[in-house]
């Protein structure tokens, strides 16, 4: 077999997905529908892909997994339950031998589709929800009803499958949340994971004046519980701790604690382009290499060697478009 490998001993074993770069929400962070960033500047709107057929999904994911086989399938977006194809392709990617297929979602679709999904092989779920104060989560989210998302989330649970929260924290907006997100996934009995502000997309030439640091995660859960660090799993995204209320919560802290050293993960974008780095800012199309192993292992030995060494940098693709 052709080795795929950088010379940090990198490879790709996760591979995620974006289904559709559409999305019911408009989260502050990820897109600005009124065409300014979180500081008012103008940036152009992003415009909505035509995204890749069921059968042309399964095809790519194939190719990449016959050649360099993959651990784990995880579906984005965009908001990946507005892909009307989703439990077919959970059972595709099944059928090709992956197992551990997992989704990211804002769940507001997701009570009604919860079992569906496990059904269908779905084996974990990370759900976006950055506040419990509904006028919190609006602001944020630009989007009201925010008891669906609750109801989703504990729909989730109950099915059994693996559940995570992921809040994006920020200064000036959800701070003071941070608390009660940590309560309200310690009694469901899940993880929640806070996430450090990215530059990416509209945020990518802003001065990141609603970065809210680790050591400030940190700080502002210690003012009421004690917490311990547990050991980083290798190539894990976020640190973990315990925290003395007994939840267990992680920060994925790109800037302050990068984790690009044993980076293993693999993008594809609802338009079927390869990513090899969150950085990078232009995807690349395998399709005219799909059954031609030899120049089909140089183009992911290529998409390798564009992983940061150390830190991401940055990216003018919005989340929404590369999948989070
Ligand atoms: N719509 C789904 C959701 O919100 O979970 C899936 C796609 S969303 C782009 C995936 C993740 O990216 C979410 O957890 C979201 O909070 C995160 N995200 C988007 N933009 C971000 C940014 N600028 N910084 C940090 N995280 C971001
Ligand atoms: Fe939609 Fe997810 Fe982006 Fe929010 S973070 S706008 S829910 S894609």
């Amino acid at each position: 077999m052709i080795r795929i490998e950088d010379n940090l001993g990198r490879r790709f074993e996760k591979l995620r997905v974006s289904l559709i770069n559409d999305c019911n929400f408009s989260c502050v962070y990820c897109v600005s529908e009124d065409l300014t960033d979180l500081n008012g500047h103008s940036f152009p709107e992003i415009h909505k892909d035509k995204h890749l057929d069921l059968d042309e999904f399964v095809r790519q994911i194939k190719a990449v997994h016959r050649l360099n086989p993959l651990k784990s399938v995880r579906l984005t977006g965009g908001e990946p339950l507005l892909y009307r194809n989703l439990i077919p392709l959970i059972g595709e990617i099944r059928n090709l031998g992956i197992e551990d297929i997992r989704l990211t979602t804002n769940a507001y679709y997701l009570k009604q589709k919860a079992k569906k999904l496990v059904d269908a092989g779905l084996k974990s779920v990370n759900i976006s929800v950055d506040a419990i104060e509904p006028e919190v989560f609006n602001r944020i989210a630009r989007f009201g009803n925010t008891s669906r998302v609750f109801e989703g989330i504990e729909a989730a649970v109950d099915t059994g499958m693996n559940v995570k929260l992921n809040a994006v924290v920020m200064r000036g907006k959800n701070e003071s949340q941070i608390i009660p997100l940590l309560e309200y996934a310690t009694q469901l009995g899940v993880k929640i994971r806070y996430l450090e502000l990215m530059k990416m997309g509209h945020l990518y030439h802003s001065d990141n004046n609603h970065f809210f640091s680790e050591k400030e995660i940190l700080e502002t859960i210690q003012k009421k519980y004690q917490i311990e660090p547990l050991p980083r799993k290798q190539a894990e995204t976020a640190h973990y701790w315990k925290a003395s209320n007994g939840g267990l919560f992680g920060i994925i802290a790109n800037e302050s604690t990068p984790f690009c050293h044993d980076c293993n993960r693999l993008r594809m974008d609802s338009n079927g382009k390869f990513y090899g780095c969150l950085s990078n800012s232009h995807g690349e199309k395998l399709t005219p290499y799909l059954s031609n192993d030899e120049k089909l292992a140089e183009k992911l030995n290529g998409l390798l060697r564009l992983k940061q060494p150390v830190k991401f940098h940055g990216s003018e693709l919005s989340m929404r478009n590369i999948g989070g």
